[in-house]
């Protein structure tokens, strides 16, 4: 298991592939400082899910390490990588049940208090408290009766509520409207505060705030650098 970590994470010389001869990372080396936040960016099919899948341990590399804090993440419980490692997908699960339930999610043992705490630290109390039955109403498994920038919102304070150390953040492509995008803004700003992030990020304003900025290229890391460098 993983003790309380602290969240740097390094990718040693990485090579990858999906398919035999056909590699998708070719020899990857990259590291997050504690607390750093990383914005990934490169053209489709350039690896930036691939980088991803590693670190949550979907796939383990062909060749080289992921560490965090030193340690290989092979070398740890899936259970452990799982609590420190929190992900927040482009198209956010939503699970058939009430919005406190969703924001809940694997925190069990969160109180209501709690609950509403994280949505208001990320701007998703207003629209909740709209909503027919507030904490209480009921949302569909597509989420179908909430909008991209709500779910995205919603899936924030799940974030924050989690806790984890290490951030993955594969940001939605939807078009959103200006109010809710400066939401988003604001409010992703506060998930990031204390954690170590890597961001696919798709909205300049987020890149312009990352710490840093990989650029990938079929595989391979082409620039790196902060937005003024590059
Ligand atoms: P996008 O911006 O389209 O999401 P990406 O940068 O995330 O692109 P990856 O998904 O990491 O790109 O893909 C890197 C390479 O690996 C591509 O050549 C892609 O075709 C290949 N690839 C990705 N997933 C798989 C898979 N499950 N099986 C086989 N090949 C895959
Ligand atoms: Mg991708």
């Amino acid at each position: 298991t993983l003790p309380l970590i602290e969240g740097n994470v390094r990718f040693d010389n990485i090579v990858f592939e999906y398919e035999k001869g056909r590699p998708a990372l070719k020899g990857i080396s990259l590291e997050a400082k504690a607390g750093e936040s990383i914005a990934l960016v490169g053209h489709t099919g350039s690896g930036k899910s691939t980088i991803i899948n590693l670190l949550c341990r979907f796939y383990d590399p062909v060749e080289g390490r992921v560490l965090i804090d030193g340690h290989d993440i092979r070398d740890v419980t899936l259970q452990s990588l799982r609590s420190q490692v929190g992900i927040v997908l482009q198209d956010t699960f939503i699970f058939s049940g009430s919005v406190r339930d969703n924001i809940r999610f694997g925190r069990l043992d969160a109180t209501d208090e709690e609950i509403e705490a994280a949505a208001k630290a990320v701007h998703a109390h207003d629209f909740i408290s709209q909503l027919p039955f507030g904490y209480d109403t009921q949302v569909e498994e597509r989420g179908n009766m909430l909008s991209m920038g709500q779910r995205q919102l919603l899936s924030f304070a799940r974030a924050l509520l989690a806790n984890p150390r290490v951030l993955i953040l594969d940001e939605a492509t939807a078009s959103i409207d200006t109010e809710t995008e400066l939401k988003i803004q604001e409010a992703l700003k506060t998930l990031l505060i204390g954690r170590t992030s890597f961001m696919i990020a798709h909205r300049l304003s987020t890149i312009r705030n990352a710490d840093k900025i990989v650029v990938l290229d079929h595989g391979n890391i082409m620039e790196e650098g902060t937005h003024e460098e590059l």
